[in-house]
């Protein structure tokens, strides 16, 4: 089902985003969009829709590596594509994750053992409290798991119009996470991995297949990704559920008493797999995907089995599942 913004602003310079941020006759409130793809869209919006097409890849050699800027509007993985073909190691892990730049660093996106802001060196931003420009460092941005200063308190201050990342020119693939080591070996061959052989785009386009493999496309399914996060719970309560339900539960030991469950498992255990409504679904290999399985869904619908998922799993595991997606309302 579709629903409307009572206004939207495609803007291609600051200068247009400032003239649109002060222009009394477009109606409130604003918000920000890049891709759209990790937010749910509750009702028609009745203020207006911001989108960056600020669009420019451009880089510097410095003697610590590449610095590439780009604007908040580029595809991410356009951005991404770029780089290996350029040879320049940082964001390949981070392929085929939709959206744009400019969310990209509010979000601090992650996959396969990489979160972005491992390479972000600057997020320039035009301030609205301050009616200024402002480049701010990654540690001024309170990154953590999927969250920074964006999503927190800085959130309709900040509009993020181009990030800055510090890219390397020597070997440095990150292979370490999951399957992605045996995925590259089978893909590229043995000899490439021992004799550091690999390119970026090599490890890209590995990266690209499994993730094919397991998430639906967004061309075609309708999704969010990830609807939500991976809760984190006392060690006590760990305990207690490998008591309940076995020693296999999987988990990552956060340290300081804190135990991270991967919330598609707490999912799958609950008998979500797969499951099909009217219109909305869950996807068959990934359990913590919410789709539109029939491209009909209603927001409401999307809303409705999130909250049946949330609720099966506390009263499963006494786990509260919170939502990674934004919804806007
Ligand atoms: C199939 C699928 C797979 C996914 N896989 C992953 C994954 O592996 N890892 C991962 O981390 N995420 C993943 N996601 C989630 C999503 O791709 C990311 O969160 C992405 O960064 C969202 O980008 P977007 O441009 O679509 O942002 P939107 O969804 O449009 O917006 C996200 C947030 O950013 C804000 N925002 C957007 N642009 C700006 C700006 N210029 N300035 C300030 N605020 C802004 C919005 O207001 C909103 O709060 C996946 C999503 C889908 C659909």
């Amino acid at each position: 089902m579709k629903v409307k913004a009572a206004c939207l602003v495609d803007y291609y310079s600051i200068e247009e985003l400032v003239e649109a941020l002060g222009n009394v006759g477009l109606p409130r409130p604003f918000f920000h969009i890049g891709g759209g793809s990790n937010i749910l869209l509750m009702n028609d919006f009745p203020g207006t829709v911001l989108h960056s097409c600020i669009r420019f890849i451009d880089h510097t050699r410095l003697e610590s590596g590449v610095s590439v800027r780009a604007g908040a509007g580029v595809p991410w993985d356009d951005f991404c594509l770029w780089c290996a073909e350029r040879g320049l190691w940082g964001p390949e892990n981070l392929s085929m994750i939709p959206g744009e730049v400019g969310a990209a660093a509010v979000q601090n996106i992650g996959a396969y053992g990489r979160e972005v802001c491992e390479i972000i060196s600057t997020v320039e931003c035009f301030d609205t409290e301050q009616h200024t420009m402002v480049a701010l460092r990654p540690e001024e941005c309170a990154y953590g798991y999927r969250d920074s200063i964006f999503k927190n308190e800085g959130k309709g201050r900040y509009i993020v119009t181009a990030v800055s990342f510090n890219l390397r020119e020597e070997y440095s693939p990150e292979l370490g996470y999951g399957n992605v080591l045996e995925a590259v070996t089978r893909s590229c061959g043995q000899f490439a991995v021992h004799e550091h052989m690999l390119t970026p785009s090599q490890v890209r386009s590995v990266i690209v297949n499994i993730r094919s493999g397991k998430l639906p496309d967004p061309v075609k399914v309708g999704s969010a990704g990830s609807f939500f996060r991976n809760p984190v719970v006392p060690a006590e309560k760990y305990g207690q559920l490998a008591r309940d339900f076995g020693e296999t539960v999987p988990h990552y030991d956060l340290g300081g008493g804190k135990v991270k469950i991967p919330a598609a498992w707490l999912i799958d255990r609950c008998g979500w797999k797969g499951y099909r409504g009217a219109n909305a679904g869950v996807w068959d290999s990934q359990p913590l995907v919410i789709v539109n399985a029939t491209g009909n869904a209603s927001p409401q619908e999307i809303k409705d089995l999130e909250d049946r998922i949330r609720a099966s799993v506390l009263e499963k595991f006494g786990i509260e599942l919170m939502p990674e997606v934004e919804h806007v309302s």
